[in-house]
């Protein structure tokens, strides 16, 4: 299977699972096999189908991180940057968008703590001893393919939903259109929240769940 830029940032996630239960995970998602994932607020509920048989299995995937307070900067980065939401809308992740996703330590893009937040936090009915059986992966590699041709989906993973962003980045960008009229310019307005962001994170066992702002490193 062809991968994307997305996808490639999660080779590492995805070579500290054991190979062959990478390798079901594959067929498993390749095969359709992943059915009805339903946000729960904490994470995704999802049912893996085994062919063959009438067993399926209920996985459960955590968050990566909460975002969901921060859908509107997100959307405001988007607003900022059209080329980033033109690439969105082309199927196609626009590489400066990754690279500043990782700079901001967003954690749609796998961090070093990602493959041990799921190994710590995922579920699965089947009797595999090991969290991160084929089943838990194939959901993973569900969201990541999906993510790869739907750039803006990889923040389902974060707890922000694809048409909400969307509806934000309208606002935001009418928002940077009257102020830029109001002012009779074009730049940026000085408005860019980062206090907000660069407040102590409230540190969960596994980690930050807030991004890192470098505010030097703008949209
Ligand atoms: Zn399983």
């Amino acid at each position: 299977m062809k991968r994307g830029p997305y996808a490639s940032r999660w080779e590492p996630v995805l070579a500290e699972v054991d190979p062959s239960h990478l390798r079901a995970a594959t067929r498993l998602a390749m095969s359709g096999a992943v059915r009805s994932r339903a946000w729960d607020g904490a994470g995704w509920r999802a049912v893996v189908e085994r062919s063959g048989t009438r067993r399926a299995f209920d996985v459960w995937l955590p968050k990566l991180a909460d975002y969901a307070g921060h859908a509107r900067d997100v959307a405001r980065w988007l607003a900022m940057r059209p080329d980033w939401l033109a690439a969105h809308y082309a199927g196609e992740w626009d590489e400066s968008f990754l690279d500043f996703l990782s700079a901001h330590q967003v954690e749609v893009v796998p961090t070093g703590e990602t493959a041990a937040r799921l190994r710590a936090l995922s579920t699965c009915t089947c009797e595999e001893m090991d969290p991160l059986c084929p089943h838990v992966v194939a959901v993973l590699l569900a969201f990541i393919w999906e993510a790869d041709t739907n750039p803006l989906a990889a923040f389902r993973l974060v707890g922000i939903e694809v048409d909400q962003l969307l509806d934000l980045v309208q606002e935001e960008t009418a928002a940077l259109a009257s102020a830029a009229g109001a002012s009779g310019r074009t730049d940026v307005p000085g408005d860019w929240s980062l206090e907000e962001w660069r407040k102590d994170a409230p540190v969960r066992p596994l980690g930050r769940m807030r991004p890192i702002v470098r505010p030097e490193i703008r949209p």
